[in-house]
């Protein structure tokens, strides 16, 4: 069984036509270098019928979907795959009211599972931003005035966006943090996480910046309405823009999330040929979720 490449749905249903081929590709995977028992960490076993994997130590039955994000899938794994196909290939943003009409389940199991599905999408923090970073705060949601620059409203949501930016000022890379305020403490985190101190970066001249400068190379100039972050601002319209698509409510808790997905797919535009295989495995990498732990917004 090969790894699926491509953005068409029609080989992506001819290839995993149903549930067990589906279980069959997950469990290829899930045991690529070989089998570990998560009971006794034993290594002697075999593949029983319906993929699962037999621990020859302690007896335990390991399934193709135990200790990944796929356990406990409340419909069914090929639906589960093609959601993870959709989220990963489409350009736009999807609903969980729209993909559970499309598939037929309901709306609180399928969002609990896209849910799933943006917490594979988290960054891994090892690839900081490293060439010419720009950065900026923005808000989203309450009323839209169309002013630059930072807002009080307690309405809106806050954040702030690194981009980074090749020398012919193309968009190479995106992270967005959501924040509480702006001053340096909050604005701080994006930095740590997301860009190397070798980055070149500039922001405009707002002073809860100052206070990083000791630790980072940052330029402050006039935004000039936005003028010079021409590119940035172009990717805040979009994030701004994929949000409004989405019919229900986003939360201030869960907002993160939609950031991690939107910059998700925007930093893998240039290998959307491999993108849904290697959110597959960064969904048996990751640990299982439960509703609880969703709900609550436990990271
Ligand atoms: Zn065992």
């Amino acid at each position: 069984m090969e790894q699926f490449e491509g953005k068409n749905i029609l080989n992506f249903i001819k290839e995993l036509p149903n549930d067990a081929t589906c279980k069959e590709y997950l469990a290829k995977y899930k045991w690529q270098d070989g089998f570990v028992c998560p009971k006794c960490c034993g290594n002697r076993g075999c593949m029983k019928k319906d993929y699962k994997y037999h621990c020859y130590t302690c007896h335990h039955v390991e399934s193709a979907t135990a200790n990944t994000l796929f356990h406990k899938v409340k419909f069914g794994l090929q639906k589960a795959f093609c959601v993870v196909f959709e989220m990963t290939t489409s350009s736009k943003s999807l609903s969980s009211t729209q993909l559970a009409e499309r598939y037929g389940v309901s709306q609180t199991s399928m969002w609990f599972f896209m849910q799933k599905v943006r917490k594979a999408m988290e960054s891994s923090k090892k690839y900081p931003l490293s060439d010419l970073v720009h950065v900026d705060e923005f808000t989203v949601g309450g009323k839209e005035d169309g002013k630059q620059g930072r807002s009080y409203d307690s309405k809106k949501k806050k954040a702030v966006i690194a981009v980074e930016l090749t020398n012919k000022h193309q968009v190479k890379r995106v992270y967005i943090k959501s924040i509480d305020d702006y001053f340096s403490k909050s604005l701080t985190p994006i930095f740590e996480e997301h860009i190397s101190t070798s980055a070149k970066i500039f922001t405009d001249k707002w002073r809860g910046y100052e206070p990083l400068k000791a630790t980072y190379d940052i330029t402050q100039i006039e935004s000039s309405n936005g003028k010079n972050f021409k590119k940035l601002h172009i990717i805040i319209h979009q994030i701004k823009s994929w949000l409004r698509t989405i019919p229900t409510h986003v939360s201030k808790e869960h907002i993160q999330k939609y950031f991690d997905e939107f910059c998700y797919c925007i930093n893998r535009s240039q290998s959307k040929q491999t993108i849904w295989h290697n959110s597959i495995i960064r969904m048996i990498d990751n640990e299982p979720m439960t509703w609880k732990q969703i709900k609550q917004n436990v990271t």
